[in-house]
């Protein structure tokens, strides 16, 4: 295997951790305070919590156990996601859960006195301090799923069990997982789930392409029971606990947190697997004459239409990128979110046993910090380019309220990431009047923002909605079952476009984002407001902006359906995704006559 261990990594590819602490006893000091404060909080506010003015006391000092929480689990979870081989990082990170695990099981309390008070006396809390109102909204709704003080301080400290199998997935999949290498004349290709997933997938070459499939597949397959038994206990789970809680549907029970009825979940999954599935086949029959390939597999979905134009991205060029990408949000955005390079906000490094794919996440009061693995393809900028659009959301929200207020609904998360990727699509498009350069760029965009984020995720999300069917009926699952359903829904999606086969069917194995309740279709969900949000910019640039950054300002104040409204999108009704399935239908006609064109 090629890749360099963590320690052989250039400072300069890594994230710095110093905005949280500068080593590991100042990490383990906090985590004594941690222990202390939370202490205290239980003696000052058990059975103290029935007047507006001791609530508000309360969640003041919730705010700094929080923030110190906060950084003792990103400084572990950080390190140990770039390199979760390493047992030190390991050690961190269950110090931490266990710590965190402490805290709420003591802190358990707090939600349910202070949920027992008036409307009245919740409602003069957020007369006093206004901060707090997303707080007060979220414990007059949980109310009446509370279970007695006993049993919710028992699920909190059983919380790092109950979140295992996510923990036993990534694990597997970084660690345990070993992939063969393959041979393509005469040449020797190293294999990891890494280099599927950011380069053979994408690779030009048939020969390549497939054998890396094969090779894929095959571990893959091997750890196909041992996953489906995580991921059972998962969602079993889920289901004990929407159980206990009073919910009859699992489905009622996870999307009551995103303050999101089913009907907008079904919606979802539908309109898109029925509406959009037609046009992006008529894409797959695109790719199949460009590349003259006599069938259209499931290992081909991901190739460029016209890779010989692939031009590569050095990491020096990234900036430039982003820069003009971002530049329609304002000269006050734009600065913001560059300021990730001289910062070090991200990881770039390639390195054994780091977390794949990209992930964002702010610690408040700190600078962002994200996860990737450059390779040096223009995807590599939409990554990017999408976990920066997180950043900018996360740092306007810690400005504009508090930390017990910041995290919007999971429904509304990747509407600013997928909007940033359509910025940089329109900021390649904009530079040129070369038919082959936008071809390129429509393309890109057509498959980096749209097929990674409205159809795969969505595809992994009409998966889950079988998944936890089967479980809200009380049946059970194995990794055939598991297969079976994912080849169904990949097949429905895809007709005769594209052959699925039982290689295909292993695709709900790449996934982490199973274990995160309802969250693959809120991908969806999130570019249908981003799409119309920057469909209005292109119309109205100045007002659209500020509605915009309006919205990124937010944090949790309003429910999806209404914050989508301060970013001027009404996903009341099924207009915006169906003005988003034509925009793409849309796109697939400007790629078809660009073709025509070229030819
Ligand atoms: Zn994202």
């Amino acid at each position: 295997m090629a890749l360099p261990s963590r320690k052989e990594v250039p400072t300069d590819l890594t994230w710095d951790l110093s905005a949280l602490y500068p080593n590991d006893a100042a990490w383990e000091r906090d985590l004594t305070k941690l222990a202390t404060e939370v202490s205290k909080f239980q003696t000052d506010f058990t059975d103290q919590l029935t007047t507006p003015e001791q609530l508000v006391a309360a969640l003041t000092a919730l705010e700094a156990i929080e923030q110190k929480a906060t950084f003792i689990e990103h400084y572990a979870f950080l390190q140990q996601a770039t390199d979760m081989t390493d047992p030190h990082y390991n050690e961190l990170l269950t110090k931490a859960d266990q710590a965190l695990a402490q805290k709420d099981a003591k802190l358990a309390f707090f939600t349910i006195q202070a949920a027992n008070n008036s409307a009245e006396t919740l409602e003069k809390v957020i007369q006093l301090a206004p901060r707090f109102a997303s707080v007060i909204r979220h414990l007059k709704q949980d109310k009446k799923s509370l279970l007695a003080p006993q049993t919710e301080a028992t699920l909190a400290l059983l919380s790092p069990t109950l979140n295992a199998p996510e923990n036993i997935y990534t694990t597997a999949r970084a660690a345990d997982m070993e992939f063969l290498d393959f041979e393509v004349d005469g040449k020797t290709y190293p294999m990891s789930f890494v280099l599927y997933e950011n380069t053979y997938q994408y690779h030009p070459n048939k020969e390549v392409r497939h054998r890396a499939f094969n090779a894929f597949s095959q571990t893959l397959k091997k750890y196909q029971d041992t996953l489906a038994a995580t991921y059972y206990t998962k969602v079993a789970s889920e289901k004990t606990l929407a159980t206990l809680r009073g919910y009859d549907s699992v489905f009622d029970y996870l999307l009551s947190k995103q303050e999101v009825s089913c009907e907008l979940f079904d919606r979802q999954i539908d309109l898109i697997l029925n509406e959009l599935g037609p046009v992006m086949q008529q894409y797959a029959r695109l790719i199949q004459q460009a590349h003259g390939l006599e069938q259209m597999t499931f290992a081909d979905l991901q190739i460029d239409l016209d890779p010989d134009f692939s031009p590569k991205v050095a990491l020096a060029d990234a900036p430039s990128y982003i820069k003009e990408a971002v530049a329609p949000l304002g000269k006050n955005y734009q600065d913001m979110v560059m300021e990730a390079f001289p910062k070090r906000w991200v990881d770039f490094a390639l390195n054994a046993g780091k977390e794949t794919g990209g992930f964002e996440t702010t610690p408040y009061n700190a600078h962002p910090y994200i996860l990737m693995s450059w390779t040096n393809e223009l995807a590599d900028v939409y990554t990017l380019v999408h976990e920066l659009g997180h950043a900018g959301q996360a740092i306007l929200t810690m400005q504009n309220n508090s930390i017990l207020g910041c995290d919007p609904s999971m429904y509304l998360i990747e509407a600013p990431s997928t909007f940033n990727e359509l910025l940089l699509t329109h900021s390649l498009t904009a530079k040129t009047s070369d038919p082959r350069t936008k071809r390129f760029a429509y393309t890109k965009m057509l498959t980096n923002t749209f097929y990674h984020n409205f159809v795969t995720h969505l595809l992994e999300a009409a998966f889950q909605r079988e998944v936890y069917q089967l479980v809200d009926q009380g049946k059970t699952f194995d990794g055939a079952k598991l297969c079976s359903i994912k080849k169904q829904v990949l097949q429905k999606f895809w007709g005769d476009a594209v052959v699925i086969d039982d290689r295909a069917a292993l695709t709900w194995m790449r996934q982490s984002h199973y274990y995160m309740g309802l969250y693959s279709y809120t991908y969806s969900a999130g570019l249908t407001i981003a799409t119309q949000a920057f469909l209005k910019l292109l119309a109205e640039p100045q007002k659209e902006v500020a509605a915009w950054v309006d919205f990124l300002k937010l944090g949790d104040q309003l429910p999806p359906l209404e914050a989508a409204k301060v970013a001027g999108v009404d996903i009341s009704t099924e207009t915006p995704l169906k003005n988003t399935i034509a925009f793409l239908a849309q796109t697939v006609e400007q790629i078809k006559e660009l073709s025509t064109q070229l030819d």
